[in-house]
């Protein structure tokens, strides 16, 4: 007897190892018919994570056909493409791993009980968080609205080893047609910046474990000191593989305590870092107004900027004429990534010394970030501003000057970064001024600009905005 398909439905999953949807399709003995869904929720992602998710998806497909599989691409609402897969290919089951954020939970939820009513067999799965967030609770029943509890109530519990890649995924009698991915067009948001991002991507399951080992071996052992230095390659970069599922959290989570095993103090404050992403996605789903709301409501009535004025403008372009914030904005802007030192400086900027709605900040980054994650860059966000849980007090307002002289003070970073004033500037710092809307009419070999405000100004500024409000 024919044995009906599974349908496996892939998001932010994009693996083979420590797969736990894929592994139970496969287990099951059933032909598995792997699938992703072009719907209004890739439509909506920004320019360079659309470039980076063509990548992915290139890389992904070649992946399974190793193995004598495929990937199919449909375009369409998720659950008209998995039905009219379902009406041709006779699968009884669909099954995909869990996402935790608004628009993925509500989609999934209607997904899930729309097929059960026609008799198929909807499973979701955990693989892309360490902890479910329903299961770290408070001693009171509540959720955790501060990372470091969370922390000490999960740092000593038992994660489960990573499955392995399954040994056999078995091909349907007849494969359903597939789109191709090129039509998709994924890349032309990114204009003619793509070349340029597409290098700087490192992509799929193999290179992301490549680079999990590197790090392991190499730079985990003074992460302490090295994560906090942008002119040098001290974290993991593992963000834009983590976001895509190339790697599960829990193979990075049990390589961070292998090495802490032997003797890798650091390795603990890696396995911290894990946790903080834990601890977004805890939030996201516990409070899922933190992706578009304050999540402290007494900042609904602060006056923040909601324009693109010219000095957020000069955020955006890169040129405010403070050189930490320029070189983090083009870092992200060449790269898709930004150190996370440059992260909380360039969003203090916007937030503090331009007063501008963090929104305006969250945006622009879900635009630009190949590691977007929607969890993540919201607490971010938030944690900046002051409006998020667990945030940074109102009156910490990082002084990029004096930042860059604690963390850059070879200036590695804002010479890689920007080229104006430099005799022989590199080619990161160049690649900028190729990447760039001609529009914005900026120049490599131009003066560097004055800040349009200064550290002093700004603080000033906003520690007066904050006090009149009773913050
Ligand atoms: P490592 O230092 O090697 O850390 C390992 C992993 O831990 C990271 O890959 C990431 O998954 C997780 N992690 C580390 N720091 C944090 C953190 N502060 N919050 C949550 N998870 C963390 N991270 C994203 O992945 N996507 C985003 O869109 C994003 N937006 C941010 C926006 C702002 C304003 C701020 C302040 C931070 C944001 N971060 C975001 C968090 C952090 O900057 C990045 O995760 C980190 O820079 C990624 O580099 P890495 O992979 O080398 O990290």
């Amino acid at each position: 007897m024919i044995k009906a398909p599974i349908i496996v439905w892939f998001r932010r999953d994009l693996r083979l190892a420590d797969h736990p949807a894929l592994s139970a399709a496969c287990d099951s003995g059933q032909p598995v018919i792997p699938v992703y869904i072009h719907d209004d929720q890739v439509a909506s992602l920004g320019a360079a994570q659309k470039l980076r998710l063509d990548l992915a998806l290139a890389q992904f497909a070649k992946a399974l056909a190793d193995r004598g599989s495929r990937l199919i691409l449909r375009k369409g609402p998720a659950l008209d493409v998995l039905r009219d897969l379902i009406g041709q290919t006779g699968a009884g089951a669909v099954y995909w791993s869990r996402l935790y954020h608004a628009a993925a939970n509500d989609r999934d939820a209607a997904v899930k009980s729309a097929l059960k009513a026609d008799g198929i067999a909807a499973r979701s799965f955990t693989g892309h968080l360490l902890f479910e967030p329903w299961t770290v609770e408070t001693k009171t029943g509540g959720f955790y609205k501060v990372y470091t509890p969370l922390w000490n109530a999960v740092r000593g519990r038992d994660v489960a080893e990573p499955l392995p890649r399954p040994a056999k995924i078995i091909a349907p009698q007849h494969w359903p047609a597939s789109d191709d991915l090129a039509a998709w067009n994924l890349r032309k948001p990114m204009q003619r910046g793509a070349d340029i991002l597409a290098r700087h991507c490192t992509v799929g399951e193999d290179a992301a474990q490549d680079r999990l080992d590197t790090f392991i071996t190499d730079r985990v052992g003074d992460y302490v000191k090295g994560r906090d230095l942008p002119g040098i390659r001290g974290t993991s970069n593992l963000s834009e593989n983590l976001t895509f599922g190339e790697i599960s959290p829990r193979i990075c989570w049990h390589a961070g305590q292998r090495a802490l095993r032997h003797g890798k103090g650091d390795a603990e404050v890696f396995l911290k870092e894990l946790v903080w992403r834990e601890f977004a996605y805890h939030l996201a789903h516990h409070t899922p107004r933190i992706l578009t709301d304050n999540w402290k409501e007494d900042w609904d009535a602060f006056p923040w900027n909601t324009d693109i004025t010219p000095q957020v403008a000069a955020w955006q372009q890169g040129r405010t004429g403070i050189p930490f914030v320029d070189a983090a904005m083009r870092e992200m802007y060449v790269t898709g990534t930004m150190h996370n030192r440059g992260r909380m400086i360039v969003a203090s900027y916007l937030t503090k010394h331009l007063m501008t709605h963090w929104k305006i900040g969250l945006d622009w980054f879900a635009d630009h970030l190949i590691d977007w994650d929607p969890a993540s860059n919201a607490m971010g966000w938030q944690w900046s501003a002051g409006s998020g849980p667990d945030a940074t007090p109102y009156f910490r307002v990082f002084n990029p000057v004096t930042q860059l002289d604690k963390f850059d003070k070879d200036r590695a970073y804002v010479t890689r970064w920007i080229a104006e004033g430099q005799r022989k500037p590199n080619d990161d710092a160049l690649a900028y001024f190729a990447m760039i809307p001609q529009s914005w009419q900026m120049r490599a070999d131009a003066a560097y600009p004055d800040p349009v405000v200064t550290p002093e100004q700004g603080r000033r500024r906003a520690l007066d905005a904050y006090g009149n409000r009773g913050f």
